[in-house]
């Protein structure tokens, strides 16, 4: 299909800006292209330099690959967190529906991704070498793994505990109730709780 283009190159551009974004289609797109042009000036700086600073200002924890306007996160340098319980999750957004639940007191540790051969994901592209070294401090009781309930997340979660469980540290998995296939993500708090509640030993 020939595609005909109403509008002048730059709002072009700008549309197919917008398109690129998650879940945005060309309808929408379009809408907030024109949105944005009949914003002031002032107001298109402001809302570029924003994404621009997020951008330059947050680097990854390196302690817990969170993502983080400090190193350490906020997180890892705050001294009312338990230090014995890391919670393992494959994403940065898993972090924020794992907070949000108010239960988890303990650290994270960030993969960054799922075993997932297929894809040509092995364990060594994601952050696994850096969670043993970090159990290999011996602060560490319990690694709660909160990988996704897909296939690779199972597999990441089961791959883990293999690894930790001559280190006489306990690997714990979430309780399903979280939909098969879904994401940690898109669950809600209530949901997220009881799963974190109802973890078992692997
Ligand atoms: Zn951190």
């Amino acid at each position: 299909m020939i595609h005909m283009s109403y509008y002048s190159p730059s709002i072009e551009k700008l549309i197919e800006a917008f398109e690129k974004l998650p879940s945005i289609g060309n309808k929408t797109a379009a809408r907030l292209a024109f949105y944005m042009l009949d914003r002031s000036e002032e107001e298109v700086n402001e809302f570029v330099s924003s994404i621009i600073n997020a951008k330059k200002n947050l680097k990854y924890c390196s302690k817990c690959y969170n993502i983080s306007d400090t190193d350490p996160c906020i997180i890892c340098s705050n001294p009312k967190r338990d230090e014995s319980v890391i919670c393992v999750v494959e994403d940065v957004k898993d972090v924020i529906a794992m907070e949000r639940t108010h239960e988890f007191k303990g650290m994270y540790h960030v993969l960054h991704g799922s075993i997932s051969p297929m894809n040509g994901i092995g364990p060594d592209e994601i952050k696994i070498k850096e969670l043993l070294s970090r159990l290999m401090e011996g602060k560490v009781k319990e690694v709660i793994l909160a990988t996704n309930p897909r296939v690779e997340g199972e597999a990441t979660a089961m791959y883990i505990s293999k690894l930790i469980k001559p280190l006489g540290i306990k690997a714990t998995r979430i309780a399903h109730g979280i939909p098969v296939g879904g994401d940690l993500e898109y669950t809600d708090e209530v949901t997220l709780s009881k799963a974190l509640e109802g973890r078992r030993e692997l």
